[in-house]
């Protein structure tokens, strides 16, 4: 075999700059041992400096005249800098999930922006006892919430000093009113420069818990693997409350202790103000949390703390993964089975398998920690086999007793009459408790699927024009896509047969919110869902609104179900838990479950009982039965015999080659192709699905459509997806892919 001579190189790594890359030839002696993702050095410019360089693509032939091209000088030697880590994972992940290497670099290397160095900034209180008192009570008499947040927060905090950003972004007060605040003599706010020294941050006021022998025994059989030289991964099973946070603190204060840092993933929604400052606590301004809502500036900023060594903690969503710490000891992911841990653009990374890749090659490698209430199929099953470590957390320890959970059958309901869509069961418990004053959660699967409108008569369903999905009704009349934001107006008659009969089918987040306010006209009742949560801070703001009472009654979607402690939540109705039954996708069962389990566990938090109802015309379902249960294993059981049987993953792994295309004939055409060619290589036992249309076919004029291959040998796998890009690249080069795009998905979490 013939080995590339050429080698494509980027020498100034930064996120602007990876698309310069510069041609070089690799020496005779050197062909086949330069691999993509490797540093060289190189001669660079018209003195021909010595530069290092990273190798992000091979090529047979020259791009411009062979004889203009100089040759690189070798591979690079000496330490392995973090940049050199990021380069190979890039690399990994281009070959693991398939994408180009600049889109995968662009994943790893965060954008750069140059911005003035950030100052830490705190809040803290600034009048004493009585007056501070007396000043809370105003903010109340007043109706200022936002300044009853913070002064409820102070003074609950005595003597500390609250994170600034967490301020604004949690608790959602705005600069504005912190300044008014801080003119008024109210609060002070200090910046980092008068504190220097990382022990001021913390005040003490934090008592370390003693650990529970099970927490003790996760820290010792983790901290004496990581001593011996043994780098694992660890699953923790444990239900919300029984203490995973609390043995991540004790874990990272392990690592630092040796002399090395921890990446902590959350996924966004989790990262609530009090979980935050429980670190902020611990650790002080050693730690730093990157969101969404920071400026690509700021982010950029903390990645170069990180690499100065200015943090040990870095606490954020799937990219923090990516923090270029000069010696990263452990990587923690909470929720580890959520599915925004999965990216959504290519490479479609998992942020698991990316952080057990990770682990591998950083410096004396990292351990990797996951955690959740409801494991993924995926990591109890590797735990099952013995690839990771499994432990066990059965109690809470809190105490709050565990809530009584129940069905409602909505056949039952309609057949006795009750038309409404709150089961009966439910509207006892929902007067009940609001007669107590106690608060209630009410929750419905998906938007997407509820209030689509169609015509009684005759079936029609009102579609977006431009993306086969239903379209949803919103007050008004309006009828919006959620996809594309394609509007029209609800009409008065079907189109299609004239009846006067159109209506909502079932209710959505807007109509529960109605029926609520007519049926229990004296309670108080918020919204939370993609429409009420589309400005900056909404999200925190509802959730702190209802956290201090501010309502009786909380509607929503999936986002109230994750994350924040409500104790005076006594009962939790969810509405329609079939919606997400009847999602096209394997994963149906399992997110049903996940979700019911979450929602479930939002009852009882305090040390009132609490109830749950589920409502559902399939009662029976094992996922519904088992979240009744809360039975994990026996979900699991149930769901890994259905996964086996059909060879989904994790049993087997699935590639899903995405195909997109201006009109269907030409998607189905480049499918039929591309299965073609994946079918010549007579792979044993590979099972082709497709090209087939998309569940959502069509997305702003572009069609979609899929091929599946499932196969047991991933790298079998990767093989297919290599065979398939070089069959895209001959095309590419011919000029005939008539704007067709493909893009591969592994083992796909979602549709
Ligand atoms: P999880 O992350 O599993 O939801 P947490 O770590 O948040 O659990 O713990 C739940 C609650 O129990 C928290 O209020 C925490 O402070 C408390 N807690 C955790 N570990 C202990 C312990 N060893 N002793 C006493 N309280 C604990
Ligand atoms: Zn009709
Ligand atoms: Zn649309």
């Amino acid at each position: 075999m013939a080995f590339p001579e050429y080698a494509n190189i980027i020498i100034d790594i930064s996120h602007e700059k990876v698309d310069r890359l510069f041609q070089y030839r690799i020496p005779k002696t050197m062909l086949g041992k330069v691999e993509v993702g490797a540093s060289v050095d190189v001669p660079f410019g018209r003195g021909n400096t010595r530069r290092k360089g990273y190798v992000i693509e091979l090529c047979e032939e020259p791009d411009i005249d062979a004889s203009r091209i100089k040759e690189l000088f070798g591979l690079s030697e000496g330490m392995e800098s973090a940049e050199d880590i990021s380069i190979r994972l890039a690399a990994w992940m281009k070959r693991y999930y398939g994408s180009t290497m600049i889109a995968a670099l662009k994943t790893v290397i965060p954008v750069c922006k140059k911005q003035n160095r950030q100052v830490h900034k705190f809040v803290s209180m600034r009048l004493a006892g009585d007056e501070a008192t007396a000043a809370y009570h105003e903010s109340i008499r007043k109706k200022q919430k936002a300044r009853e947040r913070i002064l409820k927060e102070l003074l609950d905090n005595e003597g500390e000093r609250l994170p600034y950003e967490l301020i604004t972004s949690k608790l959602s007060v705005t600069a504005q009113t912190l300044k008014s605040m801080e003119n008024a003599g109210i609060i002070r706010i200090e910046q980092e420069e008068y504190f220097r020294n990382p022990v001021a941050a913390t005040t003490g006021r934090y008592s370390d818990k003693v650990l529970s022998p099970e927490q003790q025994n996760i820290v010792d059989t983790v901290s004496r693997d990581f001593d011996a030289g043994k780098r694992d991964t660890y699953l923790i099973h444990g239900i919300t409350g029984s203490g995973k946070t609390e043995v991540y603190i004790a874990l990272i204060d392990e690592m630092i202790k040796r002399g090395r840092q921890a990446i902590v993933l959350i996924p966004e929604i989790a990262l609530t103000y009090q979980t935050l400052m429980r670190f902020y606590r611990h650790f002080g301004e050693r730690v730093s949390v990157m969101n969404s809502s920071l400026s690509p500036g700021e982010k950029y900023d903390q990645m170069e703390r990180a690499k100065s060594g200015d943090i040990d903690i870095i606490i954020g969503p799937r990219s923090a993964l990516f923090t270029p710490f000069p010696n990263t000891g452990i990587i923690i992911i909470d929720e580890e089975h959520e599915s925004t841990y999965k990216s959504e653009n290519s490479p479609r990374y998992h942020a698991r398998e990316t952080a057990i890749e990770l682990a591998r090659l950083v410096p004396g490698g990292a351990a990797v920690v996951l955690g959740s209430a409801t494991p993924s199929l995926e990591a109890y099953y590797r735990a099952q086999r013995g690839e990771y470590h499994l432990f066990e957390l059965n109690r809470r320890l809190t105490g709050g007793t565990l809530p009584t959970v129940e069905t409602a059958d909505l056949r039952q309901e309609l057949k006795s009459g009750n038309r409404s869509i709150f089961s009966r069961r439910l509207q006892e418990l929902m007067e009940d408790r609001l007669g107590k004053g106690e608060q209630a959660m009410l929750f419905i699967n998906r938007r997407g699927l509820a209030g689509f409108i169609s015509c009684r008569s005759c079936g029609h369903v009102f579609k977006c024009p431009h993306c086969d999905v239903s379209l949803s009704e919103h007050r008004g009349g309006r009828l919006i896509c959620h996809y594309c934001g394609h509007e029209e107006r609800r009409p008065s008659l079907c189109p299609e047969c004239g009846s006067k009969y159109v209506s909502s089918f079932r209710a959505g987040t807007e109509q529960i919110e109605d029926e609520v306010r007519k049926m229990w006209p004296a309670a108080r009742v918020i919204r939370m869902d993609a429409d009420t949560t589309r400005t900056k801070g909404s999200y925190d703001r509802i959730l702190s609104a209802f956290a201090n009472k501010e309502a009786d009654v909380l509607v929503g979607t999936q986002m109230i179900v994750k994350g924040h402690d409500f104790p005076d939540v006594t009962l939790v109705g969810i509405l329609a838990a079939d919606m997400s039954l009847y999602a096209s996708d394997f994963h149906a069962s399992e997110r049903t479950f996940q979700l019911l389990t979450q929602a479930a566990g939002r009852a009882g938090r305090g040390d009132k009982p609490g109830n749950v109802v589920i409502q559902s015309y399939q009662p029976e379902h094992y996922s519904i039965q088992a979240a009744v249960r809360q039975d994990y294993k026996g979900f699991y059981e149930e769901e890994i015999a259905y996964r086996d049987l059909l060879r989904y993953p994790p049993i087997s792994h699935m590639m899903c080659v995405q195909i997109q295309s201006r009109t269907e004939e030409d998607g189905m055409e480049y499918g039929n192709r591309l299965r073609a060619v994946m079918e010549q290589q007579r792979v044993r036992e590979a099972v082709f699905i497709g090209p087939a249309l998309a569940p959502i076919a069509r997305i702003n004029d572009i069609f979609r459509l899929a091929i599946y291959v499932k196969l047991d040998d991933y790298d079998m796998l990767v093989r297919l997806k290599d065979i398939c890009e070089k069959y895209i690249k001959q095309l590419e080069d011919m000029g005939k892919m008539r704007g067709v795009t493909v893009q591969f998905d592994f083992d796909p979490m979602r549709g």
